[in-house]
């Protein structure tokens, strides 16, 4: 019986590499690697098996002990092939990472997006639980979500679908990173709210997340510290975004009718006040008898949802036949 499996994250700016307990899910050893500099196929290859060696070094684990290597990716994937599609952040394109990493440990790999990923860790071991109709919306950057329909991901025609993000909510409105104008994720997301703090400074307002950051990198935590503080700036792009977040939301409800919305996300996680007034609001803009039966909750998994959630892929894709 093999005991472990490792679960990977393969994000934008870090590889996190972790041996996982089986039977407990648990994290016994991780690796985290930095991908900042290191761009395009053949390093990001060479940065993903380094950690991986390390691992195996650290944990004193042995090949054999190994049911699966999963690999959740920011990005677009070929979940059957096991062939990573296109991640922008990583300048990669088509590679067969299922087949390489295969070939070099000789171990089953699998593949999956990190929203995916972060699905499915839920669905087995969250927030999810126990639930058969969910809707996940994971806030941060950007906005990603999926579909769970009766205990299962819903993947669409060409396996992008749930793309809530990317919404049209002004027909006229801002430019998305996808290219199209007034996707919510233009208006709901943290890089939204960033923008137009920014916007707002430019213009000669002024506000106290200056004083926490040089303005230019605004994360949460500075964001989180002026809303505590009552920053007026910081608050009214704030409930500007949870006014189309919860719009957004809404119409989801009213489309899917899910029994449960499981929300997470690094804006989402880091600041209440976002998570409970975005819920209020969804459920008075949603129709009232749609939404009746919908439950709220956050994600559980947080920051290790994308290595737990590779980890299970596995047995996600085994059951879920
Ligand atoms: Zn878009």
């Amino acid at each position: 019986m093999k005991k472990y499996n490792i679960g990977i994250d393969l994000g934008g700016t870090k590889v996190l590499c972790a041996l996982i307990e089986k039977e407990t899910n648990k994290i016994l050893f991780s690796v985290k690697k930095k991908t900042k500099k290191e761009k395009g196929n053949k390093k990001v290859f060479t940065k993903l098996t380094e950690a991986i060696d390390e691992l195996f070094e650290i944990s004193k684990t042995d090949k054999d002990e190994i049911s699966s290597i999963g690999i959740a990716i920011a990005g677009q994937v070929d979940r059957k092939e096991g062939i990573l599609i296109n991640a922008c952040n990583l300048q990669c394109k088509n590679l067969n990472l299922k087949k390489e990493i295969e070939e070099k440990y000789n171990i089953k790999t699998y593949l999956a997006n990190d929203v995916e990923a972060a699905t499915i860790a839920e669905l087995l071991l969250g927030a999810g639980k126990g639930y058969k109709n969910i809707l996940c919306v994971f806030v941060g950057t950007g906005i990603g979500s999926c579909l769970v329909i009766d205990g299962k991901i819903y993947h669409g025609a060409t396996g992008s679908a749930g793309e809530l993000g990317h919404v049209v909510v002004d027909l006229n409105g801002r430019s998305c990173n996808c290219g199209a104008a007034g996707c919510l994720e233009a208006y709901a997301s943290r890089s939204a709210i960033e923008s137009r703090i920014q916007g707002a400074i430019k213009k000669g307002r002024s506000s106290i997340i200056t004083e926490f950051c040089d303005g230019q990198n605004i994360s949460t935590k500075h964001i989180k510290k002026s809303l505590d503080a009552h920053d007026e700036v910081v608050s009214q792009f704030v409930n500007e975004a949870i006014e189309y977040l919860s719009g957004g939301l809404a119409s989801a409800i009213n489309f899917f009718n899910p029994e449960l919305v499981i929300l997470g996300g690094g804006l989402i996680q880091g600041i209440d006040e976002i998570y409970l007034k975005t819920i209020r609001l969804a459920k008075n803009k949603a129709l009232s008898i749609t939404s009746s039966k919908t439950e709220f909750k956050k994600a559980q998994l947080e920051d290790y949802s994308g290595v737990i959630g590779a980890s299970l892929i596995e047995e996600y894709r085994l059951c879920k036949k």
